[in-house]
């Protein structure tokens, strides 16, 4: 009796395995698991929101019995992608106002408008996404033709970037703004003696608050519309990079409903209320919302030419742009997260804004850290400041598609030689050895197909220029794929919790129609995602 024990044991545990039920089983995939050996594998189980296996499907499938099997018949699958620095919530509230992504000229602007105005026939007129760089004429336009169309009708329409925006004299009578006032860390622009209506940075803020707040319904569509587009390419996390902290509330609230089920790391705006707020109650942290992080905006943009220089620009004497508060600001927030261990995330474009920003940084955080404090964009360096990324472990988070949108014009704004030190993602990347990818968006494109496009070709959709913009800067497939999901979860202190497909792990992942680590590149942008999965659960499926 005693000699068959070992087998009867062994019959027992294999029963028990047998028995176990998972909730789901993907299988037949090519499952990239981003794990640290970038294996693959072809299925992975999945039980109460959580990857539990991940393996072969034979051996899987006689230790799961799964309610639920998904044969992906050979497709390709992904972790959840993840996009570390957009603007969900601007994004959802720039699908209700006008868009103006693809005008042309200052006319098909106020074209457009006009069209808006006739369908939505009260209140405040808001458009966004207008870009004076994709026009023949290239200047800031002038707000004349909005005052005659609506002498009483306020009008403020954003520039692309968001940090530039034209009013008509309507809106600028609500914020009381006069010819030849100032305001620091902003522009109000006047071209003999009278106001163009063009507003830069800081100065943007003066008609902004006179706009009504949205109602609740405005703001519940503007998160729910975001994310449906936003499943629909793949996303199931995304960096909100600054909302007022009386946004966590909203946000926790339509998550706890169920309503909203995209994961966000949000990013808390530069203001006493919101150190006040998160000092007070700590970090805030569910499965859905990560607030641990502030934003601060060292500068403006490059295509607005907020962004601040070190040599002034080569398309305008004498300017180099503006620091958007003073220096001593930038230190005091930085030595007071510092004391209270908070990311600090800022948004630094110029070689002169990101210097103060690093140096700062450094002072502070004093060497080697874990503090992940982020420079959000790190767009223009000088060489000599790039290994100060490094030295003090300071993330740098880059958005490649900043990179193929600007080239067409970012050389006449800087010359030749301080382009070389500009969107330098593979020398950021060698800093740390990691380096979080994302978009910006509004800013640029939802879809992390044409992040990952930009970042690996570093060309146009049109394919433009041949060679790739300084290629010499283009990162790997797998050093792409991995900004997109595992180390833009790392810059959010969530690595242990997603970003690869691995046991422990959320159940958020993507299947995707062709494979992009084996397509050729210009088929790149033209993938589609055929479902996206949070908790293991179907938020997406392409009709
Ligand atoms: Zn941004």
């Amino acid at each position: 009796m005693k000699k068959f024990l070992p087998a009867l044991i062994f019959l027992a545990a294999a029963c028990k395995q047998r028995d176990y039920n998972a909730d789901l089983l993907v299988k037949d995939a090519v499952v990239y698991t981003v794990d640290s050996n970038f294996a693959t594998a072809n299925a992975f189980v999945v039980t109460a929101g959580k990857i539990v296996a991940v393996g072969n499907a034979d051996t899987l499938e006689q230790q799961y019995t799964a309610h639920e099997v998904i044969d992906a018949r050979g497709k390709p699958v992904y972790p959840g992608f993840i996009d570390a620095h957009a603007h969900f919530y601007s994004y959802g509230l720039a699908l209700q106002e006008a868009r103006l992504n693809d005008t042309k000229s200052w006319q098909d602007v106020v074209d457009s408008i006009n069209v808006y105005a006739r369908k939505n026939t009260e209140g405040w007129i808001i458009g966004r996404g207008w870009d004076q760089n994709k026009w023949r004429v290239k200047d800031f336009p002038n707000k004349a033709k909005l005052d005659s169309m609506f002498p009483v009708r306020p009008v403020l329409l954003t520039r692309i970037d968001g940090h530039a925006l034209i009013a008509n004299q309507a809106a600028l009578n609500l914020a009381g703004i006069k010819p030849g006032q100032t305001i620091a860390g902003g522009k109000i622009e006047t071209i003999n003696g009278k106001l163009t209506g063009i507003l830069i940075d800081n100065a943007e803020g003066l008609v902004k608050k006179k706009i009504p707040a949205p109602n609740d319904q405005v703001v519940q569509s503007a998160f729910l519309d975001a994310q449906r587009n936003c499943f629909a390419v793949g996303l199931t996390t995304v960096d909100d990079c600054g909302l007022p902290y009386t946004m966590v509330n909203t946000i926790a609230e339509l998550q706890h409903k169920g309503a909203l089920k995209m994961r966000m790391y949000v990013m808390l705006s530069d203001n006493p209320e919101s150190y006040d707020y998160l000092f007070k109650r700590g970090v805030y942290k569910t499965p859905g919302l990560d607030v641990r992080a502030f934003k601060m905006y060292a500068d403006g943009a490059l295509g607005s030419k907020g962004a601040c220089l070190l040599q002034p620009y080569s398309d305008q004497k004498n300017w180099r742009g503006f620091l958007l508060s003073s220096q001593k600001h930038f230190e005091e927030v930085a030595k007071k997260l510092a004391s209270k261990g908070f990311q600090l995330c800022t948004h630094a474009i110029g070689d002169s804004a990101n210097r103060v920003m690093l140096k700062i940084y450094a002072s502070v955080l004093k060497g080697k850290n874990d503090l992940r404090w982020r420079i959000e964009h790190a767009q223009v360096l000088s060489p000599d400041d790039i290994k100060l990324f490094g030295e003090y472990s300071i993330i740098p988070s880059v958005q490649p598609t900043h990179a193929t949108s600007d080239m067409y014009w970012a050389g006449s704004r800087l010359g030749k030689k301080r382009l070389k030190s500009a969107y330098v993602y593979k020398q950021l990347l060698e800093q740390n050895g990691w380096l979080p990818l994302g978009t910006d968006f509004p800013v640029q494109d939802i879809n992390p197909m044409c992040t990952f496009y930009a970042a690996v070709e570093r060309k146009d959709l049109e394919g433009y220029p041949k060679g790739g913009f300084q290629p010499e800067n283009a990162l790997s497939r797998e050093e792409a794929l991995r900004g997109m999901t595992i180390w833009a979860a790392k810059a959010n202190f969530e690595e242990k919790e997603k970003g690869s497909i691995e046991p422990g792990k959320f159940a958020d992942f993507v299947i995707l129609d062709q494979d992009i680590m084996k397509i050729n590149g210009a088929s790149l942008p033209g993938v589609k995602v055929l479902k996206t999965y949070i908790n293991g659960e179907k938020v997406y499926e392409k009709k």
